[in-house]
């Protein structure tokens, strides 16, 4: 394993802000997971685990060990009369495996097209988009716990996704490192179109997973900041889930708010729609700025430091509080 002192992060988050960590490491092997944690249970020094960096801001420097997992390989492990089960390397790139899933003929996750990041971090918020989450085809993961060392399989249950969110993400925040994932693909997959723009673009043509991917990847580069052009961490807020009451009473006073119903009579509001209202679509102050085609994605112009950024978000959350008594969560994981 190959330590680094002092190294400098900006290559290692999408909002491209600059931060150090104390010690750096690149894990491309089991082997090398296994010098990791041996590693940071002698020094006792706090462990930060990269995918991609697409889900972070720095607001710091982190003191401790940042190790990027980037360990490969995708294995088709079984199959029954319903499923096909594949077995993927934490550190594969998402996007690829979903390049890789259609190409082969295998459906399911073809909605979760250009999500960035690697599949060891999938579960970690249970990624989502287009009506699919990775809940919806997933099997198993195979994670290490970093106290002990010990390696255990987590089904679905255990793994309790929710709505951008899972056991990793709250209750044993930190403490595990995600291995692998085996991601089941129906045989007959069942596609879900019925986003407007997918249905415009599908139109006409035959439908493959392939052919949903591809409107996918279409819609999202109209939408959304290219990371390498426009340092941003997608959706910075998670969208407010709101109880029937709540939700009649903001319809009352705001007719024209953007809202999805949920299983269980609650009801997802559009955290953009909120953002939008308030007047923060394509602000900037300094380089952090709020982009100005999606209100809900926070940009990085150039030099915004991560502090400037969350000063940014916090000014976001206090004014919609104000407007609509609805306190926004940050999606990405905050550091310092
Ligand atoms: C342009 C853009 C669009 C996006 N669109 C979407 C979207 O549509 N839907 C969506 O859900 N998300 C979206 N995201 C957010 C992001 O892509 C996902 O959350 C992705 O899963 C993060 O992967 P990563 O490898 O970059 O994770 P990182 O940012 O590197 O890490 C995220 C979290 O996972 C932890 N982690 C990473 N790897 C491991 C591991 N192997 N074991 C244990 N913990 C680990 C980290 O410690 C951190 O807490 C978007 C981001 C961008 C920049």
């Amino acid at each position: 394993m190959n330590i680094k002192n002092n190294y400098s992060l900006k290559n290692y988050n999408s909002f491209g802000v600059e931060a150090y960590s104390r010690y750096f490491s690149y894990i491309g092997s089991n082997d090398e997971i296994k010098a990791l944690l041996e590693w940071h249970n002698q020094s006792e020094l706090p462990l930060l685990l990269l995918g991609g960096g697409s889900n972070v801001l720095f607001k710091q420097d982190y003191q401790g060990m940042t190790a990027v997992i980037a360990t490969k390989g995708i294995e088709v492990i079984d199959e029954d009369q319903y499923y096909t089960y594949v077995k993927v390397a934490a550190g594969e790139n998402w996007h690829q495996l979903v390049r890789w899933s259609v190409n082969n003929g295998y459906g399911g996750i073809e909605n979760l097209s250009l999500i960035p990041g690697t599949v060891g971090a999938a579960p970690i918020q249970n990624i989502g988009a287009y009506g699919v989450e990775l809940a919806d085809c997933f099997h198993e993961l195979e994670a290490i716990d970093i106290a002990s060392g010990t390696v255990s399989l987590f089904d679905q249950k255990a793994c309790q996704f929710g709505y951008r969110d899972s056991y990793f993400k709250s209750s044993a925040f930190g403490n595990f490192l995600i291995q692998s994932v085996t991601l089941k693909f129906a045989k007959q997959p069942h596609w879900i179109m019925d986003y407007v723009g997918v249905k415009a673009c599908l139109s006409g043509q035959p439908i493959t997973s392939k052919r949903i991917s591809d409107c996918i990847i279409q819609l999202r580069q109209s939408k959304l900041p290219d990371p390498l052009a426009i340092g941003n961490a997608g959706s910075f807020f998670k969208n407010p889930i709101l109880s029937s009451n709540e939700w009649h009473q903001l319809k009352r006073q705001h007719p024209k708010v953007s809202a999805y119903p949920q299983a269980g009579g609650a009801i997802k509001v559009s955290a953009a729609w909120l953002i939008d209202h308030c007047g923060w679509k394509g602000k900037r102050f300094g380089d952090a700025g709020v982009y100005e085609k999606h209100a809900l994605v926070l940009v990085n112009h150039g030099k915004a430091t991560g502090e400037s950024l969350w000063t940014l978000a916090t000014q976001i959350i206090e004014s919609v509080e104000g407007q609509f008594s609805i306190t926004l969560e940050a999606e990405p994981r905050l550091i310092g």
